[in-house]
C-alpha cells in the first residue's frame, strides 16, 4: 500500500462535474481578474464568518502583509508573533520594516502560550499575531483581553483553520482582521495561490482592497501606490465551489484524527495530538511527537507513506533571524519538539485502511 500526504486528485474527482463546470464558465465570460466570481466568493465567504467584508488577495502572505501595512505598522514597531510557524507570518512583519518578537508555544497545544505574552510587550509592541496552527485555535480569548488591556491589534493568522472554533469563538473573527491562504493544500484550498483577509473594519477594508490594487479603487485613480495582489477569478470560482463541502471535509479531517489517536494512543513512544476541550480541531495536519524521529520518518518512507515536518525549524532559530539573537533556551518547547513532531498523512479521503497501515508501520519500528 502507498499513502501519499495528501491527495489532491482524489477530491477533484468526487466534485468533478462541478468544478469542471466553474472553470468552464470563467473562461467562457472571460472573468479573469476581477469580476463576478471574486465577488462572489468575498460576500460568501464574509457570510460564513458574519463578518462585513471579505478581500480577496493573492496568497495568504500577502494577506498578512496588507494588513499590516495599511495599519500603519512599520520602521521602529514590534509585532508579537509565535516561534513556531511558517515564515510568512515572520517576514511580512519584517517587510513592513518592523520587529518580529518570538514567543514559545503552549506545551501540547503547538500554539502561541498566552502567559509568556506580557513579558515581551515593550512600548514599541503594535500588534500581536497568534496563528492557529494545525487546524487548532490559540487561547483566542486570553489573547484578546492581552490585546485590549495593552491597546495592540489582533491580527488571526488562520491560513490552517478554516473555521476552527474554540468555546463560542470561530476562527478570524476576534481581531481587527484575520488572514487566510487557500494554497493548494489547506483545508480550503484553490489550483494555485489564492488568499483573503476578512474584517468588520469598514475603512480599513476599503484601505486595503485599494492597497491591493495598485492603490485604487476606481481604474486609474490611485489615491496611494499600492501593490498588485488580486485573487483571480478561476481561483475564486473553484473556491465558491469548494467552500459548500468545508465543513463535512473538516468533520472528516477530525474523524480520522480520532481515529489515529485511538490506535496510536496504545503506543507508549508516540505522543498524540491534544484537542482542546470546548473545541472544534480541523487537522489542517495530524502531527505525532514521536521518540527516535528521524529514523521513523525513514521507516515510514520506506514503507511507501509520506509524511513532513511543521516545522524542522523554528522560526527564530532559522538563519534568516540569527541577527535577533535567539537561542533555544528562549523558546524551551519548540525547541524541544522540533526534534520530535512528525506529521502523518491527513486529508478527508484517507481511508481507513490507510490509517491502520500507517499505524501498523509505526508500531513495528518499535518493536523491532
Ligand atoms: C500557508 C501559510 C501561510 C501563507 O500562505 P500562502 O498562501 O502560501 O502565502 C501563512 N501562514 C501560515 C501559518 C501558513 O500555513
Amino acid at each position: 500500500m502507498k499513502v501519499p500526504f495528501v491527495d489532491l486528485y482524489a477530491q477533484y474527482t468526487d466534485i468533478k462535474p462541478e468544478i469542471d463546470e466553474a472553470i468552464a464558465n470563467v473562461i467562457k465570460e472571460t472573468s479573469f481578474i476581477k469580476g463576478k466570481h471574486v465577488s462572489d466568493f468575498e460576500k460568501n465567504f464574509a457570510a460564513a464568518h458574519k463578518i462585513k467584508h471579505c478581500i480577496g488577495v493573492a496568497n495568504g502572505t500577502d494577506a498578512i502583509y496588507i494588513i499590516l501595512k495599511m495599519l500603519g505598522i512599520g520602521n521602529g514597531d514590534e509585532v508579537i508573533t509565535v516561534a513556531n510557524s511558517w515564515i510568512s507570518t515572520s517576514e511580512t512583519i519584517s517587510q513592513t520594516g518592523a520587529k518580529p518578537v518570538f514567543i514559545d508555544i503552549e506545551k501540547d497545544y503547538f500554539t502561541i502560550n498566552p502567559e509568556k505574552i506580557e513579558e515581551k510587550i515593550t512600548p514599541k509592541t503594535k500588534a500581536i499575531i497568534p496563528v492557529h496552527l494545525y487546524g487548532q485555535m490559540a487561547r483566542i480569548d486570553e489573547i484578546a483581553a492581552i490585546c485590549k488591556k495593552y491597546q495592540l491589534y489582533l491580527i488571526e493568522d488562520c491560513a490552517q483553520s478554516h473555521f476552527s472554533t474554540y468555546k463560542n469563538y470561530l476562527a478570524g473573527t476576534s481581531g481587527i482582521a484575520a488572514t487566510y491562504s487557500f494554497y493548494p493544500g489547506k483545508n480550503l484550498g484553490a489550483y494555485g495561490d489564492a488568499g483573503a483577509i476578512i474584517t468588520n473594519d469598514d475603512t480599513l477594508a476599503e484601505k486595503m482592497r485599494m492597497y491591493a490594487n495598485h492603490g485604487a479603487l476606481v481604474k486609474h485613480q490611485h489615491q496611494i501606490e499600492g501593490i498588485n495582489s488580486r485573487l483571480d477569478g478561476l481561483q475564486a470560482a473553484i473556491l465558491n465551489v469548494k467552500l459548500k463541502y468545508i465543513h463535512q471535509w473538516n468533520e472528516k479531517r477530525l474523524q480520522h484524527a480520532l481515529t489515529y489517536n485511538k490506535l496510536l494512543s496504545l503506543i507508549n513512544k508516540v505522543q498524540v495530538p491534544s484537542i482542546r476541550p470546548e473545541s472544534k480541531h480541523i487537522f489542517h495536519v495530524y502531527s505525532i511527537r514521536a521518540q527516535h524521529r528521524n529514523e521513523l520518518l525513514a521507516h515510514l518512507k520506506s514503507c511507501q507513506i509520506e509524511t513532513a515536518i511543521h516545522y524542522p525549524t523554528p522560526l527564530p532559530l532559522m538563519p534568516a533571524y540569527q541577527y535577533l539573537g535567539y537561542q533555544p533556551l528562549d523558546i524551551p518547547v519548540a525547541a524541544e519538539y522540533q526534534h520530535q513532531i512528525l506529521s502523518l498523512p491527513m486529508f478527508p479521503e484517507l481511508t481507513t485502511e490507510q490509517i491502520q497501515y500507517v499505524v501498523n508501520a509505526i508500531k513495528e519500528f518499535y518493536v523491532v
